[in-house]
């Protein structure tokens, strides 16, 4: 997460059937840390896999093994982009409604997100109006 990690509840909702989506930067960077078979080709893009329901990441005890390295995609939420309504911090985590306050976590927040969406347009060729995005954003951290 963005978000200070003393927040995280470690409730790892997060990290259960994961399908976050890697951009080639993240791949490149974890496997140059030693790490292999870690990802899965789904409906065109490369996600994290999993392990008995769980992030391959994911320790017995609740922890990411890469936390330092994680993929852009997870350092970003809960802050997700939905196709219809542009950002917004995914009720699905329990912190949600808490982080809308933190407006400068948000606004850093906002930031890696355009970036996660341009690196996915080069990787993918999956793009969005980022001007939308950016106008979502603003209205999020305004809220
Ligand atoms: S769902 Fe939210 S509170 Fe739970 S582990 Fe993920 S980021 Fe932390």
């Amino acid at each position: 997460m963005v978000f200070e990690n003393i927040y995280c509840l470690r409730c790892n909702k997060c990290c259960r059937d994961t399908e976050m989506i890697l951009l080639l930067s993240d791949i490149d960077r974890i496997t140059d840390k030693g790490f292999r078979d870690f990802y899965e080709l789904k409906n065109g893009f490369y996600v994290l896999s999993n392990i008995n329901g769980k992030c391959v990441f994911l320790d017995p005890t609740g922890r990411c093994i890469i936390y330092e390295d994680r993929p852009l995609g997870c350092r970003v939420y809960p802050l997700i982009l939905d196709e219809d309504n542009g950002a917004m911090l995914d009720k699905y985590c329990p912190l949600s409604d808490f982080f809308v306050t933190l407006k400068h976590d948000l606004r850093r927040g906002c930031e890696l997100l355009v970036q996660f969406m341009d690196e996915l347009s080069r990787d993918y060729g999956y793009s969005v109006d980022i001007n939308k995005l950016k106008a979502t954003c603003e209205k999020l951290i305004n809220k």
